[in-house]
């Protein structure tokens, strides 16, 4: 299944390997031009449902580069690595925590390079390198996963601090906190939401674009009262799941898995995870943070980060419930969730059921005969029309099953075919691209058909 949506991704230029011509580079993707379409979809229908709908949530755009004292603050400088072990034989790397669970034996992010290597150690024997077969291991080392560069280093000095990409998105809404504060109307409790690039140097780098080194975020960290901060999180669990149901991901692929070895500043975490391939994995994570994050920056940067409330004048350190995605993972679990191989007659049809509004393309206009030149001018007056409001794509090569085909694939949910009728009755059909129905709607309406059904 997956190798069916990995090729449908490359055969329809939705995702392709980064620097494919040179051999690719690892675990980084490009978006083709219906992938960047449905990327750009998803962004938006995010920032419809987590600024634009709601009056206590505003966004933000912060840099990528940071100051690096931000991500010791953060605890990523110390703590932000995953543990790592080789095979001896092919070098192929293991991130052991992974696979430790896929044994069912309980690891943790947290455990120090000692308690892992125990654990390790203990289920060694049983371990085999998916790729040569042998068990053959190094230590397990734990390996950091901020992705440095040279910003700034104009002299090559090696002693200087690398300034890092950043890792997640959050750190800059946190060190925005007061900015935000001081110059928009918003009071606790409120939230801010970001959408942008993050890196990791991810020890493993399977699963297409589930895991990639870069990948983007779309994050909303909100800020509340210490007391009201579990039921600000139960609020948010609820309107997350909303959320996924309004993508129309199935909810039978969704489900909440709660953590059981919580970071210990942590109130409570639960991952909504999706049913992919590989089995249900993280798709987001919702979790209750306390003042973490505050009272860090606020010690690091030696600067108050205390709210006070001007009606009670009570003063104390936000606590903040976060939402966490990625774009990859929402794609790819959205990709999963829609592909379909349907049996037509003694043919198989692959289709994307994609929530229309998500859909790369709304509406295809084909003429039936491309060597008619009335018919082709009326499928092209047309989709001057239609195209103003939505992407829309003309469509005039090979025959009009192989077109509808390549429709499915990319899961447009509309083709409209111009034929002799049409310059008569001034008409057209439409095709729906999952029942196949094909109706006919006069010119005049299409509009308006398209805008209801989107
Ligand atoms: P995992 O356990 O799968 O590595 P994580 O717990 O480290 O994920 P978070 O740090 O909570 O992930 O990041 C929040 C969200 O960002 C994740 O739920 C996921 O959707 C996305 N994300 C994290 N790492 C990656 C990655 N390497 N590639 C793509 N998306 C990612």
């Amino acid at each position: 299944m997956i190798d069916a949506v990995i090729s449908l991704c490359k055969r329809r230029g939705f995702v392709f390997p980064s620097s494919e011509i040179y051999g690719g580079l690892s675990a980084i993707y490009d978006y083709g031009p219906y992938g960047v379409e449905l990327v750009n979809n998803i962004k938006a229908h995010w920032w419809k449902w987590m600024v634009q709908y709601r009056e206590d949530i505003v966004g933000l755009d912060s840099a990528i580069f940071m100051h690096p004292r931000i991500w010791e603050a953060s605890g990523h400088v110390g703590g932000f690595s995953d543990p790592l072990a080789e095979c001896k034989q092919c070098h192929n790397r293991l991130r052991v925590d992974h696979v430790l669970e896929g044994m069912g034996v309980e690891s943790d992010e947290n455990m120090s390079e000692e308690e892992i290597n125990t654990l390790f150690n203990k289920h060694k024997e049983k371990i085999k390198c998916p790729k040569c077969g042998t068990s053959n291991f190094t230590d397990v080392k734990k390996f950091n996963l901020l992705v440095e560069s040279n910003l700034g280093n104009f002299t090559g000095d090696a002693s200087k601090e690398p300034v890092y990409l950043r890792g997640e998105t959050c750190q800059g809404i946190y060190v925005n906190y007061k900015n935000i504060l001081d110059t928009s109307r918003v009071k606790i409790p409120f939230g801010v939401a970001q959408i942008g690039k993050a890196f990791r140097n991810e020890i493993t780098a399977r699963q297409f674009i589930f895991r990639t080194r870069e990948f983007e975020q779309m994050e909303m960290q909100y800020f509340v009262h210490p007391d009201k901060e579990m039921d600000a999180y139960e609020e948010l669990k609820n309107y997350r799941w909303e959320y996924y149901t309004s993508l129309g991901i199935k909810e039978e692929n969704l489900r909440w898995k709660k953590h059981d070895n919580l970071v210990f500043y942590a109130k409570e975490a639960y991952d909504i995870e999706y049913n992919y391939p590989f089995g249900f994995k993280e798709l987001e994570g919702v979790h209750a943070r306390g003042n973490y994050d505050l009272t860090q920056h606020s010690t690091h940067c030696g600067k108050s980060l205390e709210y006070i409330d001007q009606q009670t004048k009570e003063k104390y350190i936000p606590h903040i419930v976060e939402s966490s995605v990625g774009v990859g993972r929402t794609l790819l679990a959205l990709l999963v969730d829609a592909y379909t191989e349907e049996k037509v007659e003694d043919d198989t049809r692959v289709v994307l059921k994609l929530n229309p509004a998500l859909s790369p393309i709304k509406a295809a206009i084909m003429p039936l005969q491309k060597n008619k030149p009335e018919i082709v001018a009326l499928a092209k007056k047309i989709f001057a029309d239609l195209k103003k409001e939505r992407m829309c794509e003309y469509d005039e090569t090979g025959s009009i099953g192989k077109r509808y085909r390549r429709q499915d694939e990319i899961g447009t949910p509309y083709c409209i075919t111009v034929d002799f009728d049409s310059l008569e009755d001034n008409s057209v059909t439409v095709r729906d691209r999952d029942s196949m129905k094909q109706e006919r709607v006069a010119i005049q309406r299409l509009e308006e058909f398209l805008h209801k059904n989107i």
